[in-house]
């Protein structure tokens, strides 16, 4: 099932989530996603990125932040807003974390609270977690946000897929077209295992630009805006870099993707 698909039957709407960070950076800024009951979520991200602060904002760690987390139940109950200070047992009974360790058994085992869920968060899943994965959405019927650092990892399962850098969703489409052709150059780089965990580079300019091979002059002046893209099938994924951007495309990358640019207008 998309994401994209299935706007009806929302059981988390994330928007504009910013948690201030320690430098001049947040440490996530204005992140912003919708899951149906039942989809999975997949954020993959270096350590740094913002995925840890994403997932103790949504489970209750007190992470002070700005624009709304919205819970609705499958059971059509109230609609709850998340705050820093909404109390975990309160937003537990639909929204529950589990330890990446649970995702180490064949058959993993979940307490009462986890299994009734309407969402199961769980970070820093390890690189070969996607069957344990699907036997308990399959078996429950939550949806699941999880993380982890390698989209590879997620391979089979994710419904969608968010690449974090420096606190911000960098890419976010469907996960067949991730597989099939990330666009942005950080995805690509998790995917060929280069990571560093270095900070992004300060503004102006693109954050991602002192580690990219596919810099251009631009991108020392200009910070990229998640932007729509059509992917081959007449969908679209999100992407934040200039080299989608109608002005400054490289054909070069765009017909090795088999994806055009969307005008914008
Ligand atoms: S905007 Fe430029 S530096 Fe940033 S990811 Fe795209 S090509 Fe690389």
């Amino acid at each position: 099932m998309s994401i994209g698909d299935a706007r009806n039957g929302l059981v988390l709407s994330v928007r504009q989530v910013t948690v201030a960070g320690g430098g001049d950076r947040p440490a996530l800024c204005e992140v912003s996603f919708d899951l149906p009951a039942g989809a999975v979520l997949g954020v993959a991200g270096e350590p740094g990125s913002g995925r840890s602060t994403l997932t103790r904002v949504l489970t209750g760690d007190h992470v002070e932040h700005t624009g709304t987390v919205t819970l609705r139940p499958r059971d059509d109950g109230p609609e709850i807003v998340l705050r820093a200070d909404t109390p975990r047992p309160s937003r537990a009974e639909r929204l529950a974390a589990a330890s990446p360790r649970v995702l180490d058994a064949a058959d993993p085992v979940l307490t009462p609270r986890q299994r009734h869920a309407d969402v199961l968060v769980i970070d820093d899943a390890p690189a070969s977690s996607a069957a344990a994965l699907a036997r308990l959405r399959d078996r429950y019927g939550f949806a699941i946000v999880v993380t982890c650092t390698d989209p590879a990892a997620l391979r089979g399962v994710a419904d969608e897929v968010a690449v974090l850098y420096g606190g911000r969703i960098v890419e976010h489409g469907r996960a067949e077209d991730v597989w099939a052709g990330p666009h942005h150059p950080h995805t690509i780089d998790l995917f060929a295992g280069a990571r560093s965990g270095a900070t992004p580079a300060s503004e102006p300019g693109c954050p991602y630009r002192a580690r990219c091979a596919y810099r251009m002059g631009v991108c020392d002046d200009t910070d990229p805006a998640l932007d729509l893209v059509t992917v081959g099938d007449g969908g679209t994924t999100m992407t934040a870099c200039l080299q989608y951007d109608r002005d400054v495309p490289d054909p070069a990358l765009l017909a090795a993707s088999g994806r055009v640019v969307v005008p914008q207008g």
